[in-house]
Parts: C-alpha cells; sequence; structure tokens
C-alpha cells in the first residue's frame, strides 16, 4: 500500500513536539513523501501554537525540501457542542483542519456527549477530518461518527500513532476502518508525528489498513494527486 501523504505532523511550534518545519520536510523528503500536512496544535492545549499560526505558514513557500508542505492546525474540540479552539478568520486561511478530542483539554465524558463532540466537530464546514476518533479514552458510537463524515462529506483518520500509543486502538481502529469500508467513507491516513523520526510511518495503520482489504481509492492522502482533488472539493465547500 503506497501512502504518499502524510496528513498529521508536529512542529515545536505544538510545544511539546521536537522537531522543525525544515526537519520535518526534510524527513518526509526522504520518506518519498509528496506531501505532509503542518498541524501543530491549536492554541487550546497548554503550549499549542498561537492562534495566528496559520498565518505564519501563509508566508512561507508552498514546497519545502521538494515536498508540498499544506498548511494545517489540529484544533482542539471543547466541548460536546463541537466548538473548537480557533476563531474563524484562522480557520478560513488554513487548507486543512483536524479535530480531535485532548485528554488535557476536554474531559472524558460519556459515549453519548464523546459522540456529539465529534460529529458537531464535522458539522463545522472548515474541519476536514475528525484525528484519532478511535482513541479509547473518549469511547464513542463509532457508526454514528461515521455516518456524519458520510453526511457532511468529511473524512475520517486513521492515525498510526494510535496503535501504538493510545492503549485499545487496535480494536477500535479496526471497526472504523471496517464501517468506512462499508459505507464508503473517505479517509487519511496519518503518523500524528511529534518528532521528525516518524514523518511518514504509517506501518500500523497500513497493516490494518490490509488486513481489512480497504479500497485504496478510499484514502484521500494516498497521493498528492488525490488529497489536491480533496483540497479542491474543501475550497468550494468553505467559500
Ligand atoms: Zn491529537
Ligand atoms: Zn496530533
Amino acid at each position: 500500500m503506497k501512502l504518499l501523504v502524510d496528513t498529521h505532523t508536529h512542529t515545536v511550534a505544538s510545544g511539546h513536539a521536537y522537531s522543525t518545519l525544515r526537519e520535518n520536510a526534510l524527513f518526509a523528503a526522504k520518506k518519498g513523501l509528496e506531501a505532509f500536512c503542518c498541524t501543530d496544535h491549536g492554541p487550546g492545549i497548554e503550549g499549542g501554537a498561537p492562534d495566528f499560526i496559520i498565518s505564519v505558514l501563509q508566508g512561507l513557500p508552498d514546497i519545502l525540501e521538494g515536498v508540498r508542505m499544506i498548511r494545517g492546525c489540529e484544533l482542539n474540540i471543547l466541548d460536546s457542542e463541537g466548538n473548537v479552539d480557533l476563531p474563524e478568520k484562522y480557520m478560513q486561511r488554513s487548507e486543512f483542519l483536524i479535530a480531535s478530542m485532548h485528554d488535557i483539554v476536554i474531559p472524558q465524558d460519556t459515549v453519548e456527549k464523546n459522540t456529539a463532540a465529534l460529529v458537531n466537530a464535522l458539522r463545522n464546514k472548515y474541519v476536514d477530518v475528525v484525528g484519532h476518533p478511535g482513541n479509547p479514552h473518549y469511547p464513542v458510537h463509532i457508526e454514528e461518527v461515521v455516518d456524519a463524515a458520510k453526511k457532511y462529506d468529511k473524512l475520517i483518520e486513521i492515525n498510526s500513532h494510535s496503535f501504538l500509543h493510545r492503549k485499545g486502538s487496535d480494536k477500535t481502529c479496526p471497526q472504523f476502518i471496517r464501517l468506512c469500508k462499508r459505507k464508503d467513507v473517505r479517509i487519511t491516513v496519518s503518523s500524528d508525528a511529534h518528532a521528525c523520526y516518524n514523518v511518514g510511518n504509517f506501518e500500523e495503520a497500513a497493516r490494518a489498513l490490509e488486513a481489512e482489504g480497504f479500497p485504496e481509492e478510499l484514502i484521500v492522502s494516498r497521493s498528492l494527486g488525490a488529497f489536491t482533488e480533496y483540497l479542491k472539493e474543501r475550497e468550494k465547500r468553505i467559500k
């Protein structure tokens, strides 16, 4: 399985990650990736990037070290209404936005409330994908989340890092994969790298996708060409 875009990476601007944007770009190039999304944590997480980070990214070239850099952010979901931590004017300027629940930002709640948080975040036109939705720390009604992604033409992230570091994800992520396959819901695959060495590390996710015979055409991050098509669709959506 060839996956040439990493849709979720962090730099030192996240406050708790270890590499610069240049280091991430160099490793992306070394791994043979065509593109990567720079998605530092939004301001709602302690030490996260300031809300104007997207404006800073706008000033940079599209191509870094031969690899396309896509300007994004990993928004923090703040409540079960799906509110996020970046003002609209900055979301407007982004190219790709992940919305995630993090345990130092939003407390664990009931399955209903956790599900509502993800579903409502997906209703936000600027949000492209829910990040690590299989995180067992926030159990959700998986089918409802997948249905919401379908309804709003959004994406589900299969986060490779989760398989190793979010205990229990080896059970929940395959459930997302099976439902996305059954319901024709598109996905992204990401490393969630917090250091350049992990950029483009998709092994665990790829293994799980292969085990389920997941169709490549539903993986928008399979190539820069496929991802660019999605970004065009997104541009129309947020107009
Ligand atoms: Zn996250
Ligand atoms: Zn992350």
